[in-house]
């Protein structure tokens, strides 16, 4: 049964994750760093050749990526949930000049699309594309790493933060992404739906760890900040 904050999002024809006004967006936007054209290309041939393109990270989200990363300046980055590379391109913006970003997604269609946006963009020894799922390829990677991006399938953001965590160099990062599901996580927990039951128990887990330092940021559709 649909709750009813689906139904009214479903009647605006509003894209969900816009639940931040538009105007807003559009205004720090225009005073943020622009797209660059390969960014603004990538953007475009998702919107038009790929299945749930409101998925990718975007303008605004994606200098948020840079500018934490720039912050950072990562050696080692640990991307979960490529898509079309987007949010990927933006991280590896802040990787050390021998830095590198390892980016796993289960969907093998999406590869080429990325490789073509990586080399485009001159990046390709930086990158390490891994093709499956996420679970399995996580223990396989020695890490440490200094910022990991957490936004594949909800429901396992926990056991991406269990996975990732004793390999998250001490004062490291993660980021997850979506913490905020289009407002969903303001229902009451009996009328949430599976994912947005899991991301609210990811949120309220985190929130309670005494070990790391964390701030939900509202920026799009919610970013979780963690430093261990
Ligand atoms: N980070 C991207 C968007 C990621 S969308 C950006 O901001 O532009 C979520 C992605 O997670 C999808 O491409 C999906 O194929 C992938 N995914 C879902 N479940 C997965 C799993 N178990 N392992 C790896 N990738 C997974
Ligand atoms: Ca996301």
């Amino acid at each position: 049964m649909c709750n009813k904050l689906e139904l009214d999002l479903t009647k605006t024809g509003i894209d969900a994750m816009d639940f931040i006004d538009e105007k807003f967006n559009l205004y720090s936007e225009n005073h943020s760093t622009p797209e660059s054209e390969i960014l603004k290309s990538l953007n475009r041939e998702t919107h038009a050749n790929v299945l749930m393109p409101r998925m990718l990270s975007g303008h605004l989200q994606g200098r948020v990526l840079s500018m934490l990363s720039r912050m950072i300046r990562p050696d080692s980055i640990l991307e979960i949930g490529t898509y079309t590379g987007y949010s990927g391109l933006c991280l590896a913006e802040g990787l050390s000049s021998n830095g590198i970003i390892h980016t796993i997604d289960i969907n093998d269609e999406l590869s080429p699309l990325v490789k073509k946006y990586v080399k485009l963009s001159g990046l390709e020894s930086k990158f390490n594309i891994l093709t499956g799922n996420a679970l399995d390829i996580i223990p396989t990677l020695p890490g440490p790493f200094d910022l990991v991006f957490i936004d594949a399938d909800k429901i396992n953001y926990s056991n991406y933060f269990d996975l990732v965590f004793s390999k998250i160099r001490p004062g490291g990062f993660i980021i997850a992404d979506n913490v905020l599901w289009s407002g969903k996580i303001m229902l009451p927990p009996e009328k949430m739906d599976k994912d947005t039951l899991a991301l609210h128990q990811f949120n309220q887990r985190i929130a309670a760890d005494t070990r790391i330092e964390k701030v939900l940021l509202p920026v799009r559709d919610g970013l979780m900040v963690m430093q261990n």
